[in-house]
């Protein structure tokens, strides 16, 4: 499993590099984005760790980028930053990161976050999940409706997949959060990601129903 870490300050970045090291993960360090963008190219990494504060392009600009490209858009992101209010969260997890951690952080936490990021990743098994013209191939990671393909961000994938592995009935906005969010989530950025999976899916967008006050569901009928 081959980790980047993109952080600028040399203590941070030894201390997280030095753990995942210990831990048995491949590692590897930029203290700026052009390094890391030349790297990424070569070679795709499992997961990244990503500082906000950085010279040159800024942690969620590359968010940004890395969730446009369909090519690196679901690889597992954690943002590790000094910045902590609740706006940088959601501003973090809006932008597509699997989780945000606030520094000072934890070792210990870090890497427990590292490994549950990482379990999340499906083994290749290729099965396809279909729903009136919605396909999901879990193989492959790939969506078409009415097969057209849909290139969809990690999150929209995880969300679909939920929805297309319990057709018709109606899913708790909670517990959809708990499922493809974790704990660092809020109603808001739910809603975001229905809306843009809705648009995406184009007129199959519409079996997306929402059940109000309680959550969505997967079906034709109301
Ligand atoms: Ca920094």
């Amino acid at each position: 499993m081959l980790i980047h870490i993109v952080e600028d300050e040399v203590s941070i970045r030894e201390l997280e590099s030095y753990a995942l090291e210990k831990n048995g993960y491949e590692v590897r360090c930029f203290e700026n984005s052009n390094d890391f963008y030349d790297e990424i190219k070569r070679r795709t990494p499992d997961l990244i760790l990503l500082d906000i504060m950085l010279p040159g392009d800024d942690g969620l600009t590359i968010l940004g980028k890395l969730r446009s490209e369909s090519a690196y858009s679901m690889i597992p992101i954690i943002i590790i930053s000094a910045k902590t209010t609740e706006l940088d969260r959601v501003k973090g997890l809006d932008l597509g990161a699997d989780d945000y951690m606030c520094k000072p952080f934890s070792v210990m936490e870090m890497l427990s976050r590292v490994k549950a990021r990482l379990r999340n990743i499906p083994e290749a098994v290729p099965y396809i999940l279909n729903f009136e013209g919605i396909a999901m191939s879990e193989g492959a990671r790939t969506v078409t409706a009415g097969d057209v393909p849909v290139e969809l961000t990690y999150k929209e994938y995880e969300l679909l997949k939920m929805f297309l592995t319990s057709p018709r009935i109606v899913l708790r906005r909670d517990d959809i959060l708990d499922k493809v969010w974790g704990r660092d989530s809020t109603g808001r950025t739910l809603d975001v990601h229905i809306r843009t999976l809705r648009a995406k899916l184009g007129e199959y967008g519409k079996y997306i129903k929402t059940v109000r006050n309680v959550g969505y569901k997967l079906d034709k009928d109301d």
